[in-house]
């Protein structure tokens, strides 16, 4: 009986998007878990219990896309809540090479001022400036400026790109506490006591959580050349080790604790004008670095998410604020190959280190006789070509290192800046475009490379192993495939397999917040079937 009538007031609580739906919500939450893939929210969606499970009890796109070709953090996070693929961003990486710039460093970091003097792509002054588009709370302020724009995050790039330029507060973690690169603007209280808690926690050891059954039974150590065996952790810590907290469950929660003090201190969702809260959840990011995405560690780390994001929901109906929440991903993961292959993938490999950009450029530079480094770049990606050499040299170490790379058998293809600026910008579902159409999503003529290289599915792009053991970053759908998630108390949703791309969050919430959006401002879509109604 009780049964029944749960189920009975869930019926009277639920709303069809298509009849009458409800005042807009006063606040937005939008979260973006990190290296969150599509085949991590498929797998473990049987075991939420938490806030992922009530989430999924809204609308459900389990076959999301980051559907960009470079699926690193920066650019991903940009698509969020731009409506924006990075061709329009702007942000084609997480990094790139401008050889323009006056300083030495001529590696930009997407969310690094590289006029600040004496900056470089590691010791930067965090900004926005290289974020081409508006965000949707920069649209709201201009609409309505009594709207708060508010961001905490793991990573600056994710509160940078999900905030934009006009954020009121944003916050994010600098590896020793939570900072801000607004001027002006006076710390929320909650700000100090997070960093104090912080402080204390990662000051005090941390044993290991305690495996369920489902986790345990995935604790099987991998060895790996050059690095530790992983597989079989409990994300135990000793005191002080601020690298081992990143990559366990309690950063997630020092996040979710200041973005719930954030609410608190500043009524967010309390005032005349809707708010927008971004919240960049880091840990499961480098938990899929350190120890991959199959092994015990993630299973550990995603049930505490789940029971996190839980206790924060739980945190927000007791505000009772009307809010809303969107959930999704900057991009996808592959777990190590050493795993892969145990998992039945055989052609799972590291990447040649002979691929590198410098040892490249150094064997064209021997052959064509050029001195210098000849190109710059990574083992995959954008590649750029040493502007200080004549045209005409560029022009044969182009054609060189297209023919040198092409003939290795680790590559799947080799683009030219001419052919990808030549492609247009693909208009079909994302899980239809085909290889050069997803480097095109990525490519600004300003900043993306002289060519790109695309290795082949399942090849890791790291060699050598020092930290890392997995990585994400290519075109290929483990690191493209993300959820996308909305949520609304009183909407009851369904799960959709009909793709959905990360460009069509950010239309899909502004028709929530019925904020109209200038026709073919942005690239995504109002999606239908969401708490959100669609005027198509
Ligand atoms: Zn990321």
């Amino acid at each position: 009986m009780r049964n029944f009538i749960a189920a009975a007031a869930a019926a009277l609580l639920a709303f069809p998007a298509s009849a009458q739906s409800p005042p807009p919500p006063k606040l937005l939450v939008v979260i973006s878990v990190d290296q969150f893939s599509a085949d991590l929210f498929d797998e473990y969606r049987p075991q939420f219990t938490g806030g992922l499970a009530r989430l999924a009890s809204g609308t459900v796109f389990r076959n999301g896309y980051e559907s960009h070709a470079n699926t690193d953090t920066c650019p991903g996070h940009s698509t969020i809540l731009t409506g924006d693929h990075p061709a329009r961003t702007g942000i084609i990486g997480n990094t790139w090479v401008d050889q323009s710039l006056r300083r030495p460093d001529k590696v930009v970091y997407c969310s690094d001022d590289p006029q600040a003097p004496g900056s470089s792509h590691s010791e930067y002054r965090v900004s926005a400036i290289q974020l081409r588009v508006p965000t949707l709370g920069d649209l709201l302020k201009a609409r309505s400026p009594e709207s708060r724009n508010v961001a905490v995050a793991g990573k600056d790039r994710a509160a940078v790109m999900m905030s934009g330029h006009r954020a009121d507060q944003r916050w994010y973690w600098n590896g020793k506490q939570f900072t801000s690169d607004l001027v002006g603007v006076r710390p929320p209280p909650s700000v100090a006591g997070a960093n104090a808690a912080v402080a204390r926690l990662i000051a005090t050891p941390a044993p290991g959580l305690q495996p369920p059954p489902f986790c345990s039974a995935k604790a099987q150590p991998i060895p790996v050349q050059g690095h530790a065996p992983v597989g079989a952790g409990t994300l135990a810590r000793a005191a002080g080790d601020e690298d081992s907290f990143e990559a366990s469950p309690e950063f997630d929660g020092g996040v979710l604790a200041l973005a719930a003090g954030l609410v608190r201190d500043m009524h967010l969702g309390q005032g005349s004008a809707p708010d927008v809260l971004s919240v960049g959840l880091s840990a499961t990011d480098y938990v899929g670095h350190r120890y991959g995405t199959e092994g015990q560690e993630m299973c550990l780390n995603l049930l505490e998410l789940d029971r996190e994001i839980g206790d924060f929901l739980t945190y927000l109906d007791g505000t009772g604020v009307d809010y809303a929440v969107a959930l999704t991903a900057d991009h996808g993961g592959q777990d190590l190959p050493e795993r892969l292959r145990l998992h039945g993938v055989p052609d799972a490999q590291r990447v040649d280190p002979a691929l590198a950009a410098r040892a490249v450029g150094s064997s064209i530079g021997a052959k064509l006789g050029l001195s210098g480094p000849v190109l710059f770049g990574d083992v995959s990606g954008d590649i750029y070509i040493d502007h200080s050499l004549s045209s005409a040299d560029r022009a044969r170490a182009l054609q060189e290192a297209v023919r040198s790379y092409r003939s290795h058998p680790q590559v799947a293809a080799v683009f030219t800046h001419d052919e990808i600026a030549h492609t247009p910008m693909p208009t079909t579902s994302p899980d239809k475009w085909s290889l050069i159409e997803r480097v095109r999503a990525s490519f600004d003529a300003q900043r993306s490379g002289d060519f790109v290289v695309v290795l082949k599915e399942h090849v890791t792009p790291i060699g050598h192993v020092t930290r890392s053991v997995a990585t994400h970053g290519s075109p290929w759908d483990y690191d493209r495939r993300v959820p996308i998630l909305f949520w609304r108390p009183g909407f009851r949703g369904a799960t959709v397999q009909v793709p959905a791309d990360t460009v069509d969050i950010m239309p899909t919430l502004a028709a929530l917040i019925e904020l109209p959006l200038a026709p073919g401002s942005v690239d995504g879509h109002c999606l239908d079937g969401t708490p959100a109604t669609c005027s198509h």
